[in-house]
């Protein structure tokens, strides 16, 4: 993506942090309404979507993440180059909100200033040191199942810990892959495991509590204690967390009991939009309703105090 670096912070309409589909979805809406819209994105347009190997439910016919990325990239793109639109590469760290204006922090400990700040910044994969059922021996590498590609895990032993729903997503991108996932779950996440039943490429192991320690010469071993106290003991070559998701909450937003950012708690200036509004409704076609409608609400405030939108 072309980006600016956030120096000459000049004021705009419409700050938006993340640029997932509700972020895109902001950015692009207020860039159509002649708002001066500026996108703050930490990876890339799309991101997220980008490591989705097979989507569902998200009309327009868009069957992959790739694709739908793309095409994200290429309509900020468009927005850009007719400087409707500015993007800044950098990870936002802080928001706040005042009576005439909002203010985002960047790491590097630059201000944005804007009328409205969007926060779309989505969830992030919960690691083992976010659960109280697994332990581990030393600081070990757990990357998110959703992203490995087959070929990292063919003909290797592959323990998964947890079994939330973008176990099915993996398997039914890859197909055709003969990678073999031993899944350990909770009780708690058992009745997620019916969608995979049939598929001989995954074991299942209920399990209390799971402990895991790196071994000197590369792997893992493994140790699992069956809710009736029953253990057992594996090797593994990649240890991937399937565990769930968190939000990205930025600091300054109002958190609820369950970690998430409900919108109606926010300042009047800041608002939140996609996943990081709450643990149900997380689909791209939701996440892209609340980001246009997001940017909608100070189109219409700047009209009742008399903007007018640039040519
Ligand atoms: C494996 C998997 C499969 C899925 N399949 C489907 C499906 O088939 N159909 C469907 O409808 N939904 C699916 N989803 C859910 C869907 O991906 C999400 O609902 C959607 O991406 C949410 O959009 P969002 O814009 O809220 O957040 P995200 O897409 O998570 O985007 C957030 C963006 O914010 C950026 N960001 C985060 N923190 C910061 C920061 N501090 N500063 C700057 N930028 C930041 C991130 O880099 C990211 O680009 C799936 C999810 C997963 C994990």
């Amino acid at each position: 993506m072309t980006t600016i670096a956030p120096s000459g912070n000049e004021p705009v309409d419409l700050l938006v942090v993340g640029a997932g589909p509700a972020g895109v979805a902001a950015a692009v809406m207020g860039a159509s309404l002649r708002l001066r819209v500026t996108l703050v994105e930490a990876v890339a347009v799309g991101s997220k979507v980008a490591a989705i190997g097979a989507l569902e439910n998200v009309p327009g016919a868009w069957l992959t993440g790739p694709q739908l990325a793309a095409a994200f990239a290429a309509d900020i793109a468009r927005h850009q180059d007719a400087n409707r639109l500015t993007v800044v590469q950098a990870r936002a760290t802080a928001v706040t909100g005042h009576r005439d204006r909002a203010e985002v922090v960047l790491a590097d400990g630059s201000l944005l200033t804007a009328a409205t700040v969007v926060a779309a910044t989505g969830v992030t994969a919960l690691t083992p040191q976010d659960v109280d059922w697994i332990e581990s021996t030393g600081a070990v590498n757990v990357p998110p199942l959703w992203r490995a590609t087959p070929e990292e895990l063919e003909g290797r032993e592959v323990v998964v810990l947890g079994a939330d729903r973008p176990l099915g997503t993996w398997l039914r991108a890859h197909p055709r892959t003969d990678a073999r996932l031993h899944v350990l779950h909770t009780a708690h996440d058992s009745y997620k495991t019916a969608e995979v039943a049939d598929d001989s490429r995954v074991r299942f192991t209920p399990a209390g509590r799971v402990e895991i320690a790196e071994r000197s010469g590369g792997g893992y071993d493994v140790t699992a204690y069956h809710p009736d106290g029953a253990s057992r003991s594996a090797r593994a070559d990649v240890v991937l967390g399937n565990l769930g998701s968190k939000p990205s909450a930025l600091s300054g937003l109002v958190i609820g009991p369950d970690g998430y950012c409900p919108p109606e708690a926010q300042h009047p200036r800041v608002l939140v939009a996609g996943d990081l509004k709450g643990a149900r409704m997380q689909r791209i076609a939701v996440a892209l309703g609340d980001g246009g409608r997001a940017a909608l609400i100070p189109y219409y405030r700047s009209l009742e105090n008399g903007f007018a939108p640039s040519p």
